[in-house]
């Protein structure tokens, strides 16, 4: 589990420790839907509203919700893949993209993405060591230097590089593919690593060795990740610290054990119901969730959630919830544990509603 006290200082390190290695302020982007045979804007779709958080160097954070809550698109403003309408990033100290702060180009070397298609992230016309080496070379490194990282990086994801290097990525597995994008993400030596439902596509066993291959990345070359999936059980595996997304918004955040055991927020709670389990002595009496999230083209005013939450009162379509510290959780909580809902009663329902 995270300790502050276990990362190592990167020597591009700025700010030291304390200093976040990627803080998120406001990201707001809504995508126009277009229509009629003038093709004018008809709709809005409003992806992700206003998200704010931070990763801390040496840290996993993982990111949870339904599909369509906006984690993908939040990873693809966080790279910079897409404009944001507002809102911005900073990068250990550095504002992104301003005259004085990181360039996009830097940011993009020292941050970089793995996608759940491992088959259309590679280049199929080109063997898997020439993928890898591509940015390298694109960095002035020379080819066979080039050649040679990219056969160190094979290794160090689990692949022999005189077994492997001259394949083609028709010619590997899923999860053979996958370790290829880790290793082509880790080309640049990043410090942050976003990776978007990377295991999400693999069979269960292949999943749990390419986590397992993940952690010991992560241990050993320092990296932050961000950690973003559907699948709770992957994320209370790999996190340290949780987000939990409804529908464009951030609903609740905190250390994964406070989430996993103490959730706050409705959605949170029955999202977490909804976890399959091998253990036949878990039981849940909170229920899980119903339907599908409202359309984010036109989604409930006040709190997103209000249209799907037993405890909804009128507050709850007036007034956009704050992420703020949970009622009730005793001076041993943690400070970092948010929750965006109104009520007392709705936050503090978990006891009537355990999950065993
Ligand atoms: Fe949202 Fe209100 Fe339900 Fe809290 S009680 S989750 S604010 S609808």
């Amino acid at each position: 589990m995270f300790a502050a006290s276990q990362v190592k200082q990167d020597p591009r390190d700025r700010g030291g420790l304390a200093q976040p290695l990627l803080i998120v302020e406001g990201l707001k982007k809504y995508f126009p839907v277009r229509g009629g045979v003038l093709n004018r804007q008809v709709a809005t779709v409003q992806a992700v509203d206003d998200v704010s958080f931070s990763v801390r160097k040496g840290e996993v954070l993982g990111i949870v919700g339904e599909s369509g809550c906006g984690k993908s698109t939040t990873a693809r403003l966080l790279m910079q893949l897409i404009t944001p309408d507002s809102g911005g990033l900073v990068f250990d100290g550095d504002p992104v993209g301003g005259p004085r702060g990181i360039s996009i180009s830097e940011l993009r070397r020292q941050m970089q993405m793995v996608f759940q298609d491992s088959f259309s992230s590679l280049n199929p016309r080109m063997p898997i060591v020439d993928s890898i080496a591509y940015a390298p070379r694109m960095h002035g490194l020379s080819a066979a230097a080039a050649r040679e990282r990219a056969e160190t990086l094979l290794a160090q994801v689990g692949l022999n590089p005189r077994q492997y290097s001259r394949r083609y990525p028709h010619e590997l597995s899923g999860g053979q593919r996958q370790r290829v994008n880790i290793a082509r993400a880790l080309a640049l030596e990043p410090r942050l690593v976003i990776l978007d439902e990377a295991v999400s596509a693999l069979d269960k066993s292949v999943e749990a060795q390419v986590l397992n291959l993940l952690r010991e990345l992560k241990a050993r070359l320092n990296l932050t990740y961000l950690f973003i999936s559907h699948d709770l059980n992957v994320v209370e595996y790999i996190s340290d610290r949780v987000l939990v997304m409804y529908l464009g918004r951030v609903v609740e955040t905190g250390p994964v054990e406070a989430i996993y055991s103490r959730p706050r927020h409705p959605y949170t709670r029955a999202l977490l119901a909804s976890k399959p389990t091998l253990d036949p002595d878990r039981r849940t009496r909170h229920l899980p969730l119903t339907g599908d999230p409202p359309n984010p083209i036109n989604p409930p005013s006040g709190c997103r959630f209000r249209t799907r939450c037993s405890f909804a009162q009128a507050i709850c379509s007036e007034v956009i919830p704050s992420l703020l510290a949970p009622v009730d959780l005793g001076a041993d909580a943690p400070t970092d544990h948010l929750v965006a809902c109104h009520l007392p009663e709705a936050q503090a329902a978990f006891g009537e509603h355990d999950v065993a």
